[in-house]
């Protein structure tokens, strides 16, 4: 009964890179790329990125062998997601607001052949060929699009875009090398297969509702986690791309306007950044609401209600390096709509349920058994299905680690909710042990963002002689505020958290953030340590 043969009738490897061959071929005149003045077709997509990897593959390139990328949201990193696998090879895409050093690191434990990179990166791109002598370096040159006479124009040309791309051998074949921002330490290269590339993009096309109408503005960097799949999302739903050199509030709020955007993915801070432009750098849009998907860390509650009352609808995604981006959405229910938007606000800033295509999310306790849906246990998120990394590249250690018991750990400290819900309380190392009382810092700050003068706000532990630690909260005002201090911060606390979750100290000023978004924590760490030295001294 169960003796059929998989055949070429019945079985093709799972692989993004089929959804460009299908969108040429299908929606050929329609708009694939916007970018400045500049309009490509899907025809013009397939080709580019066909004639990109027939000449990685005249170049040399061979199966699994990497190609490293270094640039902004613009065409070529498009055409790259699509032209690297489809000449077989490994995408490894570079963090653009990396320093020298850790860019040569980066490509040297790659072990790529070819580097890819814009103009702008031109000191990294010295270092990168410095550590690895044998690279190809391939320049690109971006002036919206007349980019002619560039090294890249130069190397399509070298290339047949009537070559087809190649297939995948194995959908387990890798596709992508992202390296995790490594706080601590060498960062780590996540490996991604084709099929968990492939699924993710359709989770991520349903999840969000992207159809053919879709305008997708590139306001989330493509090189964090492929731009959470998206490059291949919006191609397999024959959406538009509206490509974004560099986020500028006035920027986005004009090509939402122009380009009559329909959806668009940014990390908290960008929302923030958005809801505080100046009103001269908004303009109001009246094509319909915008939905604005956010993740990378916690949206405060506050951020949502105010991305809502500036006419967007908000979609909360979590997700890591290790499992291709989003992973978990937290999915509306119909009887939210009836209650007041902060109370809402309140139940999407919780990180929710596995997408359609993770097999599983659970929270599990020391002993690795479930917690109770009670909203107050604590444990660790855990994830498992087709969606997650093949491991740590030249890691095997760290990926044992990390995938024990058939479980990715995600070091992320979350509650199950009575209703199914994660919630993610804190980072594992970010908790504040305060006289033996766990304070997550998320629900901390979660109050600190609800005074009406605070615009940013992150809460970490501060060494304590007598209670070990005790939160400190460092707080960016809104633009033009400065009449608050301290004692008001804490004052405000005390009538939302129990004693010992209140701030001891508050510290005003900007937040140091990583390239994707995040709050640096551990640096904030390292600055209420020296508070603390200057108090003793
Ligand atoms: P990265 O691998 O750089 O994408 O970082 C992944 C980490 O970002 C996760 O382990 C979480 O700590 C954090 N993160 C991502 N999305 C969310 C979210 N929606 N809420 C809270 N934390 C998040």
């Amino acid at each position: 009964m169960d003796d059929f043969p998989k055949t070429e009738a019945n079985y093709a490897p799972l692989t993004p890179v089929q959804f460009l061959r299908r969108a040429a071929a299908v929606h050929g005149r329609k708009t694939a790329i916007v970018h400045g003045e500049l309009r490509r077709s899907y025809a013009e997509f397939g080709a580019r990125a066909r004639a990109l990897a027939s000449a990685l593959r005249k170049a040399g390139i061979r199966r699994g062998d990497r190609v490293s990328v270094m640039l902004p949201n613009i065409p070529e990193m498009l055409e790259a997601h699509f032209g690297v696998p489809g000449a077989g090879a490994v995408l490894n895409a570079v963090n653009t607001r990396l320093d020298p050093a850790a860019v040569a690191f980066i490509v040297s434990h790659a072990e790529s052949r070819i580097l890819i990179v814009d103009r702008e990166y031109e000191a990294a791109m010295r270092a990168a060929s410095e550590a690895r002598p044998d690279l190809i370096v391939i320049m690109v040159e971006d002036d919206a699009g007349g980019a002619s006479g560039s090294d890249y124009e130069r190397f399509l040309e070298t290339g047949d875009p009537g070559e087809d791309f190649l297939d995948p051998l194995d959908e387990w074949d890798s596709i992508a090398l992202n390296y995790t921002s490594g706080t601590t330490g060498d960062p780590k290269g996540v490996l991604y297969h084709h099929r968990g590339a492939c699924l993710n993009a359709f989770g991520n096309a349903m999840t969000f509702g992207l159809s053919t109408e879709t305008s997708y503005l590139w306001t989330l960097p493509m090189f964090h986690c492929n731009g959470w799949s998206y490059p291949w999302a919006v191609t397999a739903a024959g959406g538009t791309h509206v490509c974004l050199r560099r986020i500028e509030p006035r920027k986005v709020f004009d090509l939402i306007a122009e380009e009559r955007v329909t959806h668009l993915c940014a990390a908290p801070v960008v929302l923030t950044m958005l809801q505080h432009a100046p009103a001269s750098d908004r303009r109001s849009f009246v094509h319909g609401p915008v939905r604005i998907a956010t993740g990378g860390a916690a949206p405060p509650s506050a951020v949502i209600d105010g991305m809502e009352r500036l006419g967007f609808s908000v979609t909360h995604l979590y997700g890591m390096t290790e499992c291709f981006g989003p992973s978990t959405v937290c999915v509306p229910q119909e009887d939210w709509a009836d209650l007041p938007l902060s109370e809402r606000a309140a139940l999407m800033a919780r990180q929710g349920v596995n997408l359609v295509t993770l097999a599983e999310q659970t929270v599990l306790d020391a002993e690795d058994r479930p917690v109770p849906a009670d909203g107050r246990t604590l444990g660790e998120l855990c994830l498992r299905g087709n969606t997650v990394m093949k491991g740590y590249f030249r890691n095997p250690k760290a990926t044992a680690e990390t995938l024990r018991g058939g479980k990715l750990r995600t070091g992320d400290l979350a509650v199950l909710h009575p209703d199914g819900y994660v919630e993610i309380k804190d980072r594992a190392k970010d908790v504040i042990i305060t006289g033996g009382e766990n304070v997550s810092s998320l629900e901390v700050e979660e109050i600190l963002y609800r005074h009406p003068a605070v615009m940013e706000a992150a809460v970490v532990a501060r060494p304590d002689p007598k209670w070990g630690e005790t939160p400190c909260a460092f707080v960016t005002l809104k633009p033009g505020i400065e009449n608050v201090d301290a004692a008001e911060v804490i004052a405000f606390c005390r009538g939302h958290l129990a004693g010992f979750k209140i701030p001891r100290s508050v510290v005003f000023g900007d937040l140091p953030k990583t390239s994707t978004g995040k709050i640096r924590k551990y640096v904030l760490r390292e600055r209420a340590r020296e508070l603390d030295a200057t108090a003793a001294s």
